[in-house]
Protein backbone atom coordinates (compact mmCIF):
# COMPACT_ATOMS: atom_id res chain seq x y z
CA UNK A 1 0.00 0.00 0.00
CA UNK A 2 1.30 3.07 -1.13
CA UNK A 3 1.68 6.02 1.75
CA UNK A 4 2.29 9.36 -0.12
CA UNK A 5 4.24 11.65 1.83
CA UNK A 6 4.57 15.78 1.76
CA UNK A 7 7.43 16.24 0.31
CA UNK A 8 9.90 18.78 2.52
CA UNK A 9 10.60 21.74 1.52
CA UNK A 10 14.26 22.77 0.72
CA UNK A 11 15.09 25.32 2.47
CA UNK A 12 13.25 27.90 5.89
CA UNK A 13 9.31 29.14 5.24
CA UNK A 14 10.83 32.52 5.24
CA UNK A 15 13.50 32.04 2.25
CA UNK A 16 11.90 33.26 -0.48
CA UNK A 17 10.68 36.38 1.37
CA UNK A 18 9.82 38.76 -0.23
CA UNK A 19 8.54 36.73 -2.94
CA UNK A 20 6.67 34.65 -1.36
CA UNK A 21 6.03 35.09 2.11
CA UNK A 22 5.88 32.80 4.86
CA UNK A 23 2.54 33.04 5.06
CA UNK A 24 2.15 31.92 1.73
CA UNK A 25 3.95 29.46 2.20
CA UNK A 26 1.72 28.31 5.40
CA UNK A 27 -1.53 28.12 3.83
CA UNK A 28 0.45 27.12 -0.10
CA UNK A 29 2.41 24.48 1.37
CA UNK A 30 1.28 23.32 4.76
CA UNK A 31 -2.50 23.63 3.66
CA UNK A 32 -3.39 23.19 -0.45
CA UNK A 33 -0.16 21.07 -1.00
CA UNK A 34 -0.83 18.61 2.17
CA UNK A 35 -4.11 18.85 1.40
CA UNK A 36 -3.85 17.08 -1.51
CA UNK A 37 -1.22 14.75 -0.09
CA UNK A 38 -4.32 13.69 2.01
CA UNK A 39 -6.79 13.73 -0.44
CA UNK A 40 -5.20 11.36 -2.63
CA UNK A 41 -4.21 8.93 1.17
CA UNK A 42 -8.19 8.90 1.29
CA UNK A 43 -8.36 8.16 -2.13
CA UNK A 44 -5.70 5.55 -2.74
CA UNK A 45 -7.26 2.39 -1.03
CA UNK A 46 -9.16 -0.13 -2.98
CA UNK A 47 -7.72 1.21 -6.64
CA UNK A 48 -5.67 -0.09 -9.22
CA UNK A 49 -3.28 2.36 -8.22
CA UNK A 50 -2.76 1.46 -4.22
CA UNK A 51 0.83 0.26 -5.18
CA UNK A 52 1.87 2.32 -7.58
CA UNK A 53 4.43 5.73 -7.34
CA UNK A 54 3.32 8.99 -7.69
CA UNK A 55 4.77 9.07 -11.55
CA UNK A 56 2.93 5.76 -12.62
CA UNK A 57 -0.79 8.08 -10.83
CA UNK A 58 0.12 11.17 -13.10
CA UNK A 59 0.65 9.30 -15.97
CA UNK A 60 -2.30 7.01 -16.18
CA UNK A 61 -4.78 8.00 -13.40
CA UNK A 62 -8.47 9.87 -14.48
CA UNK A 63 -10.44 11.75 -12.46
CA UNK A 64 -10.22 12.97 -8.62
CA UNK A 65 -7.10 10.41 -8.50
CA UNK A 66 -5.52 12.02 -11.02
CA UNK A 67 -6.22 15.83 -9.97
CA UNK A 68 -4.80 15.45 -6.69
CA UNK A 69 -2.02 12.86 -7.59
CA UNK A 70 -0.36 15.62 -10.40
CA UNK A 71 -1.25 18.56 -7.57
CA UNK A 72 1.43 16.48 -5.22
CA UNK A 73 3.82 15.90 -7.88
CA UNK A 74 3.42 19.59 -9.60
CA UNK A 75 3.82 21.43 -6.20
CA UNK A 76 6.69 19.49 -5.02
CA UNK A 77 8.41 20.41 -8.43
CA UNK A 78 7.46 23.76 -7.52
CA UNK A 79 9.31 24.17 -4.60
CA UNK A 80 12.31 22.42 -5.65
CA UNK A 81 12.50 25.10 -8.46
CA UNK A 82 12.28 27.82 -6.31
CA UNK A 83 15.53 29.40 -4.30
CA UNK A 84 16.61 32.87 -2.29
CA UNK A 85 16.00 35.92 -4.46
CA UNK A 86 18.87 36.49 -6.29
CA UNK A 87 19.98 38.17 -9.36
CA UNK A 88 21.34 35.29 -11.54
CA UNK A 89 20.04 34.02 -14.67
CA UNK A 90 21.06 30.78 -16.02
CA UNK A 91 24.25 29.15 -16.64
CA UNK A 92 25.47 26.48 -18.53
CA UNK A 93 23.74 23.97 -20.20
CA UNK A 94 20.32 25.27 -19.07
CA UNK A 95 21.33 28.60 -20.45
CA UNK A 96 22.91 27.44 -23.73
CA UNK A 97 19.45 25.23 -24.56
CA UNK A 98 17.47 28.35 -23.67
CA UNK A 99 19.39 30.71 -26.39
CA UNK A 100 19.15 27.88 -28.78
CA UNK A 101 15.53 27.72 -28.24
CA UNK A 102 14.39 31.04 -27.98
CA UNK A 103 17.08 33.33 -29.57
CA UNK A 104 17.75 34.98 -25.94
CA UNK A 105 16.95 34.30 -22.11
CA UNK A 106 14.88 37.64 -22.41
CA UNK A 107 13.05 36.07 -25.25
CA UNK A 108 12.40 33.17 -22.96
CA UNK A 109 11.26 34.75 -20.19
CA UNK A 110 9.18 37.09 -22.55
CA UNK A 111 7.51 33.96 -24.14
CA UNK A 112 7.54 31.76 -20.79
CA UNK A 113 5.66 34.76 -18.64
CA UNK A 114 3.44 35.42 -21.80
CA UNK A 115 2.00 31.52 -20.94
CA UNK A 116 1.63 32.14 -17.19
CA UNK A 117 -0.18 35.31 -18.02
CA UNK A 118 -2.64 34.18 -20.46
CA UNK A 119 -3.43 30.95 -18.82
CA UNK A 120 -7.18 31.34 -18.12
CA UNK A 121 -8.06 30.06 -14.23
CA UNK A 122 -5.87 27.64 -12.51
CA UNK A 123 -3.22 25.91 -13.78
CA UNK A 124 0.53 25.62 -14.45
CA UNK A 125 3.12 27.05 -17.03
CA UNK A 126 5.97 24.59 -17.69
CA UNK A 127 9.27 24.56 -19.19
CA UNK A 128 9.92 21.31 -21.00
CA UNK A 129 12.21 19.26 -22.98
CA UNK A 130 10.56 17.73 -25.98
CA UNK A 131 13.06 15.23 -27.59
CA UNK A 132 16.23 17.76 -28.30
CA UNK A 133 13.97 20.84 -28.17
CA UNK A 134 12.75 23.05 -25.17
CA UNK A 135 9.17 23.98 -25.54
CA UNK A 136 6.91 26.17 -23.43
CA UNK A 137 3.48 24.40 -22.34
CA UNK A 138 0.80 25.79 -20.38
CA UNK A 139 -1.56 23.21 -18.69
CA UNK A 140 -4.68 23.84 -16.84
CA UNK A 141 -5.91 22.87 -13.42
CA UNK A 142 -3.83 19.69 -12.32
CA UNK A 143 -2.36 19.23 -15.74
CA UNK A 144 1.11 17.77 -16.10
CA UNK A 145 3.44 17.36 -19.33
CA UNK A 146 4.71 14.01 -18.34
CA UNK A 147 1.06 12.50 -19.93
CA UNK A 148 2.39 14.30 -23.04
CA UNK A 149 5.82 12.49 -22.89
CA UNK A 150 7.52 15.65 -22.16
CA UNK A 151 10.26 15.90 -19.75
CA UNK A 152 9.35 18.83 -17.20
CA UNK A 153 12.50 21.40 -16.52
CA UNK A 154 10.86 23.77 -14.59
CA UNK A 155 7.06 25.09 -13.72
CA UNK A 156 5.45 28.04 -12.14
CA UNK A 157 2.21 27.59 -10.45
CA UNK A 158 -0.52 30.32 -11.11
CA UNK A 159 -3.51 29.26 -9.45
CA UNK A 160 -4.64 31.78 -7.14
CA UNK A 161 -3.41 30.60 -3.95
CA UNK A 162 -0.21 30.67 -5.27
CA UNK A 163 -0.04 34.66 -5.27
CA UNK A 164 -3.17 35.84 -3.68
CA UNK A 165 -1.75 36.56 -0.08
CA UNK A 166 1.20 38.25 -1.40
CA UNK A 167 0.05 40.26 -4.75
CA UNK A 168 -3.54 40.01 -4.60
CA UNK A 169 -4.59 39.79 -8.40
CA UNK A 170 -1.25 40.88 -9.71
CA UNK A 171 -0.44 37.87 -11.24
CA UNK A 172 1.69 39.71 -13.89
CA UNK A 173 3.75 40.80 -10.32
CA UNK A 174 3.77 37.68 -9.51
CA UNK A 175 5.21 36.12 -12.84
CA UNK A 176 7.88 39.45 -12.76
CA UNK A 177 8.94 38.05 -9.01
CA UNK A 178 9.08 34.37 -9.63
CA UNK A 179 12.60 34.94 -12.47
CA UNK A 180 14.67 36.21 -9.18
CA UNK A 181 13.82 32.93 -7.41
CA UNK A 182 14.18 30.43 -9.93
CA UNK A 183 16.87 27.76 -9.32
CA UNK A 184 18.46 27.21 -12.11
CA UNK A 185 20.93 24.81 -11.01
CA UNK A 186 18.12 22.41 -10.37
CA UNK A 187 16.71 23.03 -13.62
CA UNK A 188 20.05 22.13 -14.84
CA UNK A 189 19.89 19.22 -12.97
CA UNK A 190 16.84 18.07 -14.65
CA UNK A 191 18.15 18.79 -18.15
CA UNK A 192 21.02 16.24 -17.53
MN1 LIG B 1 -0.58 25.62 -5.85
Amino acid sequence: MTLIQLSELPYEATALEPVISRETIEFHYGKHHQAYVNNLNNLLPGTLFENSTLDDMVMKAEGGLFNNAAQVWNHTFYWESLTAPHNQGPSGAIADAINQNFGSFDAFKEKFSAAAATLFGSGWAWLVKNGDKLEIVQESNAGNPLRKGLKPLLTLDVWEHAYYIDFRNRRPDYIKAFWTIVNWEAVNKRLA
